[in-house]
């Protein structure tokens, strides 16, 4: 495939605990757009789409859906067809995230959001088919066991680090679940949530693996900051010193969450002496463009 990458860059980060290491798996350095855990659960399915005839591929996603360009982009990429459905009515201004879907090809179809809830609904996609003809359905943030086996691709990457524990965002637990399937037994997977309660990790993760029980999950459920997409002034203080510390960029919708959940367990000990963690760099930095100028030091 086109983007998917050999290897990835791991970047070492010296924290106060000098008993643990932490390591930094850079998805996000993939490719500028295409980048991070979106490229892995589109894998299968633009596999699927590639060896179809009708060669188009429909997803879901909000107006600052990481996922929706990311998909944009691949199937300008492979010369695929795109159609995005877009929860909500068409705005006045158009997000820069929906933009930049538009010149990379994709057709937009805004949808309200009341029809939207029902998008999984097989009537829903009957009316679809109706409208665009055959294509290959990619449910919202790739949310299904493909999408699930594609992300365990990002396993593959990280045999060389000898993780002990893997942290990454959390969003529709696509990412989580493919994780959970690659992993051994003596590795720890941890999921920093990005929206506030999100009580339904577990049955999620059964949708996508057919698995009751990961005794290696760990979730971590206090650091969403308010919700998805809330930020607040510690928050984006977080970002920027840690941009200064280690010239790593994050975004504040997931990556700066996941990160700093990590750096607050060390400081409390919870990891234990000789871990070895992986962070999942799973990008999104595009999103960082919703915030005014001058809020972030990168
Ligand atoms: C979409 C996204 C996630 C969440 O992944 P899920 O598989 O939906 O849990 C995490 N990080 C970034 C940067 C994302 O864009």
């Amino acid at each position: 495939m086109l983007f998917y990458p050999e290897n990835i860059e791991i970047n070492h980060i010296d924290t106060a605990n000098t008993s643990i290491k932490l390591l930094v798996a850079r998805l996000d350095k993939i490719h500028p757009i295409v980048s991070g855990n979106k490229l892995f659960k589109l894998h299968y399915f633009l596999q699927d789409a590639l060896q179809s005839t009708h060669k188009t591929i429909l997803t879901f996603g909000g107006a600052y859906s990481n996922h929706l360009v990311a998909t944009a982009f691949a199937c300008k990429a492979y010369q695929l067809n795109c159609i995005g459905i877009v929860r909500g009515e068409k705005p006045q201004a158009l997000s820069a995230t929906l933009q930049q879907c538009i010149k990379l090809g994709m057709q937009l179809h805004f949808i309200s959001r009341e029809e939207y809830k029902n998008n999984e609904a097989e009537s829903f996609t009957t009316d679809l088919k109706n409208k665009f003809g055959h294509f290959i359905l990619i449910p919202e943030g790739g949310f299904s066991t493909q999408g699930a086996a594609g992300a365990a691709k990002i396993m593959d990457l990280l045999h060389h680090c000898n993780a002990t524990h893997i942290a990454t965002a959390t969003g529709t637990a696509t990412t989580l679940a493919g994780l959970l399937m690659a992993a051994n037994n003596k590795q720890q997977i941890i999921s920093i949530p990005v929206i506030k309660n999100m009580t339904d990790i577990e049955s999620r993760i059964k949708i996508l693996t057919g698995k009751n029980q990961f005794n290696n999950l760990k979730i971590l459920g206090d650091y969403h900051f308010g919700g998805y997409a809330k930020k607040n002034t510690e928050l984006i203080n977080f970002i920027n010193s840690f941009y200064k510390k280690y010239t790593i960029p994050t975004d504040f919708v997931y990556t700066a969450k996941m990160m700093f959940g990590i750096m607050d367990q060390i400081s409390k000990n919870y990891f234990p002496a000789e871990s070895t963690i992986v962070c999942l760099h799973t990008g999104g930095l595009q999103g960082n463009h919703s915030l005014p100028s001058g809020t972030l030091i990168f």
